[in-house]
């Protein structure tokens, strides 16, 4: 069994993005030489998730959407976590659109089902942060 791993590393220009990185996970997997086995791209910061979704705009305006109703930005002290830090809401965004994804790979390439692409969604960026990918098999 052959192991790989990769640090992708993100620093947006907003507080909040989302990024197809799937591009940069199949250069990874391209680097690897694994043909048969799974990929795990996980989020390394507790305010940042990687999710499959659909690339389409749209759909990306609703989800800033939707996750601002759930847990909006401001104001910062409604939330017990701000004190030191403002950022209480993007741990809660991170905790709905989870912390990682698990491809399978077949035939060399990411398994996928139709649209499904693989996202980094960024909720306390401005900073550099790290994604985690990490394939096994052969
Ligand atoms: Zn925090």
């Amino acid at each position: 069994m052959k192991s790989y791993r990769k640090e992708l590393w993100f620093e947006t220009k907003t507080r909040r993005a989302y990024i197809n990185i799937t591009p940069q996970v199949e250069s990874c997997l391209k680097e690897s030489g694994i043909k048969e086995g799974f990929v795990l791209v996980n989020a390394m910061h507790i305010t940042a998730s990687v999710f499959i979704n659909d690339d389409e705009s749209g759909l990306l305006r609703d989800f800033e959407k939707f996750l601002e109703k759930l847990a909006p930005e401001k104001p910062y002290d409604q939330y017990h976590h701000n004190g030191f830090e403002d950022n209480a809401d993007a741990h809660l965004k991170r905790t709905v659109m989870g912390r990682e994804v698990v491809v399978a790979v077949t035939n060399g390439k990411l398994d996928f089902g139709p649209w499904e692409q693989i996202f980094y969604g960024e909720f306390d960026g401005k900073r550099k942060k790290r994604v985690l990918v990490k394939i096994i098999g052969e």
